[in-house]
């Protein structure tokens, strides 16, 4: 598979998971936490699929595409690492979706920052919802998902709150 293709199948993966999530968030009380926001595809795909919802974003420096910058008071500024507990503080468990895409391609850094991250966003976790992220969480009382449909094998990470 080229970098192309990779690339191709991470977006679509991105797509496939958020839009099966979709009636399940419906259901579901509580915010939408977006966990890196990037270059704002996925929280402005958010955005469409849940107009109205309260979605906060975490992000170290905001580097977005202009029409996908969140408002100040749904943006959670600065390492994720002491943000995350800021917003627990403020939100509480509530959030009926978490979707934490926040690696880089280094596994080992990737495998590290899964250690503090999982517990971190346990934190913000509604019971009953949701936690989509782009590597693996080793969380108790989250129960891992089977894949949405079309997605392939461990590409992304799928939990149900306990
Ligand atoms: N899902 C996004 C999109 O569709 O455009 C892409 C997210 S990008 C892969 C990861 C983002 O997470 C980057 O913008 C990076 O600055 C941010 N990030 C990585 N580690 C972070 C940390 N520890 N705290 C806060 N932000 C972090």
């Amino acid at each position: 598979m080229s970098r192309l293709d990779s690339f191709i199948a991470r977006m679509q993966a991105q797509r496939d998971c958020l839009n099966y999530l979709k009636p399940r968030i419906d259901a579901l009380p509580g915010p939408i936490l977006e966990v890196g926001l990037g270059n704002g595809r996925t929280y402005d795909h958010l955005r469409d699929l849940f107009p109205g919802r309260a979605i906060y974003v975490f992000e170290r420096k905001v580097a977005a595409h202009p029409d996908c910058v969140p408002p100040d008071d749904r943006l959670f500024l600065g390492d994720a690492r002491e943000a995350i507990p800021r917003a627990a503080a403020a939100l509480g468990a509530s959030a009926a979706l978490i979707h934490t895409d926040l690696g880089t391609g280094d596994h080992a850094a990737n495998v590290e920052m899964g250690r503090w991250l999982g517990p971190a966003l346990d934190r913000l976790a509604g019971v009953g919802g949701y936690v989509l992220a782009n590597q693996p969480l080793d969380v108790a009382r989250w129960q891992r998902l089977p894949d949405p449909p079309g997605v392939p094998k461990d590409r992304y990470f799928l939990y149900r709150v306990g």
